[in-house]
């Protein structure tokens, strides 16, 4: 009996959280709606994919998932969604800031045109700085929440990823630092998490591979061997993240990638 009740409040960890996914109609983002759910939490799904959004959110059920048209690079969309979570729900515990975007292949810096580099910036930086900026606004005067960035690896090195895709993930990890930093006071904390490639549709696309071929190319460059990087392993960071078992992590880029990063850094 006494068993079982730890067992039932351990999965519900996230039991009366109310979180707001960006870019959780899809890959990390939709996974991690999935398991915020399974533990417990309320969820607002944002992202501009409103079919797959709308979707995902009829699955997980009314009381427990909503589904908001936000387009990260919008400051008034990200200001509106923000507000959707706190009038559905009445706060905002969780901010999981995740939506983004990659350039589908190298280019080299002569060739790479600047148009292309705001564009991403715009969605994997701006969106990222508008959905701390917002989330702090209601959760400062809460005195509390928990703001998780997805970067990547390639926020700690270089020549794994396009120029401006690498740039935005070192960018979103200082702005993770800088927001710590100043939101500790307010018993916010922030943090990133840092995922080896996983097949999701972006992912997929930039190695222009099906999800089999995409899974065994990163297999053969892996470091720890015998496991495959999944959407739920990123998906038990962000919630171990987000939940009160973290309550004194901040500040960190917590990486998910095997030991790749420190056995074969390319930087
Ligand atoms: P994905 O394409 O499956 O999901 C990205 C989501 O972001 C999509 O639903 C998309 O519609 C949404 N999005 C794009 N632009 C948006 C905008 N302007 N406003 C709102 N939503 C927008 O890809 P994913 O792999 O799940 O990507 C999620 C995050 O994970 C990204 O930040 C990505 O850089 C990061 N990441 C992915 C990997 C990987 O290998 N899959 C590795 C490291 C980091």
């Amino acid at each position: 009996m006494a068993s079982s009740f730890v067992l039932s409040s351990v999965a519900k960890r996230l039991e009366g959280k109310v979180a707001l996914i960006t870019g959780g109609a899809s890959g990390l983002g939709e996974c991690t709606a999935k398991l915020f759910a399974r533990l417990g939490a309320r969820v607002v799904v944002a992202d501009i994919q409103d079919h797959k959004g709308r979707v995902l959110c009829d699955s997980l059920g009314p009381d427990t998932a909503s589904y908001v048209h936000c387009d990260v690079t919008k400051e008034s969309d990200v200001a509106s969604a923000v507000d959707a979570a706190v009038a559905r729900h009445g706060k905002l515990d969780v901010m999981f800031s995740n939506a983004g975007v990659a350039e589908p292949r190298q280019k080299s810096f002569p060739d790479c045109e600047v148009d292309d580099f705001q564009r991403l910036m715009s969605v994997n930086v701006t969106g990222v700085f508008l959905a701390t900026k917002h989330a702090a606004r209601v959760m400062t005067p809460a005195r509390q929440g928990s703001i998780v960035i997805t970067a990547s690896t390639a926020s700690t090195i270089a020549g794994l990823m396009p120029h401006a895709y690498t740039c935005s993930k070192h960018a979103v990890v200082g702005l993770m630092k800088s927001a710590a930093a100043e939101l500790g006071k307010h018993g916010i904390r922030v943090n990133c998490v840092s995922p080896h490639g996983v097949a999701t549709p972006l992912a997929m696309a930039l190695l222009d591979l099906d999800k089999e071929a995409f899974e065994a190319t990163i297999e053969r460059s892996a470091n720890l061997k015998g496991v495959r990087l999944g959407t739920e392993d990123v998906a038990e960071a962000v919630a171990y993240l987000a939940g009160d078992e973290s309550r004194y992590v901040s500040g960190v880029n917590l990486l998910l990638d095997g030991g790749f990063t420190i056995a074969k850094g390319l930087a």
